[in-house]
Order: C-alpha cells, then structure tokens, then sequence
C-alpha cells in the first residue's frame, strides 16, 4: 500500500473532490495505483485556475503542454509518463511512474516555471513534433509561470 501522507499529500484532498470547492493555483495527487509487481503510477492534477471560474487559452494551454512535457523529460527522465491539458481548460494531467513525493514534483514543476521565465522559443514547435505547430504562445506562457511562481506557498492548499 503507498503511504501518501508519507509521500507529503495531505490524505483528505487525494482522489475525486467536489471542484466547487477547489482553489487554484494547486499541486495535488490524483491517485496512487500499485501494479502487481510494486511500481506504482502516480496521477497528479497541476491546476493552473479556478473551475468554473477562469479559463486558459487554448494556445497558452498548448505551449504549457508542450513545456511541462520537455521540462519533465529533462528532470524525471526515469519517471515521466505523460503530461496533458484537462478538457475544461483549467489545468494539466500528469503522470509519473514510481515518483510520487509532493516536495520531488512541486521542486521539478518549479525548475521548468523558472526556465520558461528564460526560454527564447516553446519547445517541439516544428510541424514534425507538434499537431499545430502554429498555435503557441512563449509571451502568454511566460506571464502564467510568472502567476504560478507567485503563489508557489498555496500550492498544496487543494480546498
Ligand atoms: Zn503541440
């Protein structure tokens, strides 16, 4: 069984919970699913606004993807499965395999804020990488890292 208070999560806010009473900007672990032979797959919502309250734009919601999926690789090369933008435009899913410690992922996720801050272009923009290479925004990315950094002490206050 993983132990996620041990991992740094508070148990109270892991799993499903009512989005009326989420607040944002948040780091919090969706769930913790151990496979037969021990690894686990760590799901973690990286909620970037309010739901129901503001939403992202689809082309900054894009080059963040696109961020977040070099930034890990980067970081967590062993553990990165997949990072990937929430339908309702509010923030990213991301999956790591056998890395689930709260102050390990909110350490990576601040690395990659501080070098969009100072990148010069979104990475994998070229039409062979990308399914609308046109569609990014390195201005819009970069004003919503900077909002994020701001609020890095509410990150794991979910509710
Ligand atoms: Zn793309």
């Amino acid at each position: 069984m993983v132990n996620v208070e041990e991992l740094g999560w508070d148990v109270r806010t892991v799993g499903e919970l009512d989005h009326m009473i989420l607040k944002a900007p948040h780091v919090k672990l969706r769930s913790a699913m151990e496979g037969r032979n021990g690894d686990v797959v760590y799901s973690i919502d990286l909620r970037l606004t309010l739901p129901n309250r503001e939403y992202l734009p689809i082309t900054l919601l894009h080059s963040f993807e696109h961020f977040l999926l070099a930034g890990f690789r980067k970081y967590m090369p062993e553990n990165f499965v997949c990072v990937a933008p929430m339908g309702c435009q509010t923030g990213l899913y991301l999956v790591l395999l056998n890395e689930g410690s709260a102050d390990a992922i909110c350490g990576v996720y601040e690395n990659i804020l501080n070098d969009i801050l100072s990148a010069t272009e979104v990475p994998y923009t070229h039409a062979s990488e990308c399914g609308h290479f046109e569609n990014h925004s390195l201005d819009q990315a970069k004003d919503l890292a900077r909002r994020l950094l701001d609020s890095k002490s509410v990150w794991q206050q979910v509710v």
